[in-house]
């Protein structure tokens, strides 16, 4: 690789993501819209750019990192790049402003553009659609591992891409992660996202959900996960991110549900399973329930407690 690493998005994820490549010996250039992030990021070792625009000119690859679908096309296609100006003086068709602000419009020809956000997949495929069009190599990598993946470089990679474009990125995401997986084409790492985390979700509620029950047979905690986390009931629900205190020492529920994974961030990623539910027609009935929990729960109070502390909901759901 000749060129810079252009990063967009420097957040709680972006900002380790992108220390690492920089550790790896990488030129990243990054930008963000907080001043906060990119302070973070140039004590890093990361160049600071004036705009997503400079910092993708003349990169090799561009990565993004951002919040949903919708930041991720507006910088794409540039603020301004949807919205049509009235024809000139004299006439003449409406045009389409030029989307010079853009990621795509600003990078050479035939960059890899990388997006590791968490979005839709119709999003994902709009995206990577849009990317063709300008003649660029489309990549989609959201990660699963959190924040404590990203700084250690252990994320999970689920990657939607052509063969030759999932080659082209490969060497980066082993920088960044551990477990990587080509699930398909474009769309294709979205949609193994949105699925892992419907399971997720649904199984910490049932997780959860047994452990209230439990306590009202007159369980022990350590009791139901001797059994359960070594017969039919195991998952990651129930093994590392235990919803109680005790068993599995490093979970959240050890440490006041401080996160770990933020039940806001669980609402979005069950939201993104509805819309794939919806647009594919699926018959599910336990995805639909969790994403309708989860909403709540973070409505009320549990946006930036770990998902996991849904098991209190369950209590003051229950009989006194
Ligand atoms: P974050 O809010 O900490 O970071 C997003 C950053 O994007 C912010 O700093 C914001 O200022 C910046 N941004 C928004 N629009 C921008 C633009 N046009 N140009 C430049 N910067 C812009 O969020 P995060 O926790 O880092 O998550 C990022 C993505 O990763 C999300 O899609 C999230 O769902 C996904 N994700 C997060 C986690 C986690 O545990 N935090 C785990 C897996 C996946």
């Amino acid at each position: 690789m000749t060129g810079h690493i252009a990063f967009i998005g420097l957040g709680n994820m972006g900002g380790p993501m992108a220390a690492n490549l920089v550790a790896a010996g990488h030129r990243v250039v990054g930008f963000d819209l907080v001043p906060a992030a990119l302070e973070a990021a140039s004590a890093r070792g990361v160049e600071v750019a004036g705009t997503g625009a400079a910092a993708a000119a003349g990169a090799d690859v561009v990565i993004t990192m951002l919040p949903s679908g919708r930041h991720l096309l507006e910088a794409y296609e540039g603020a301004s790049a949807a919205a049509e100006v009235p024809p000139a003086p004299g006439g003449g068709e409406p045009v389409s402003a030029p989307a010079a602000s853009g990621l795509l419009a600003a990078a050479q020809a035939g960059t890899l553009f990388l997006d590791c956000s968490t979005i839709s997949v119709q999003d994902a495929r709009a995206a990577a659609d849009l990317a063709r069009t300008a003649g660029h190599r489309p990549v989609d990598a959201p990660v699963s591992g959190g924040v404590v993946g990203a700084e250690a470089g252990t994320l999970t990679f689920m990657v939607g891409a052509e063969d030759a474009e999932a080659r082209a990125v490969w060497p980066l995401l082993e920088v960044m992660g551990k477990n990587l997986v080509h699930c398909g084409g474009s769309g294709a790492g979205q949609a193994a996202k949105v699925c892992n985390n419907m399971i997720l979700g649904a199984s910490m509620i049932a997780v959860s959900e047994a452990f209230v029950l439990g306590e009202r047979l007159g369980l022990t905690h350590q009791a139901l996960f001797d059994v359960a986390a070594h017969s039919s009931g195991q998952c990651w629900a129930l093994t590392t991110n235990c919803p109680v205190p005790g068993p599995v020492p490093a979970s959240p529920a050890n440490r006041d549900y401080e996160p770990g994974f933020m039940g806001a961030l669980m609402a979005k990623d069950l939201g993104l399973a509805m819309d794939a539910i919806a647009s594919t027609g699926t018959g599910a009935r336990i995805g639909p329930l969790a994403a309708q929990i989860y909403r709540a729960f973070a409505e009320e109070g549990g946006a930036h407690t770990d998902f996991s502390a849904i098991i209190n909901t369950i209590r003051e759901a229950s009989d006194a």
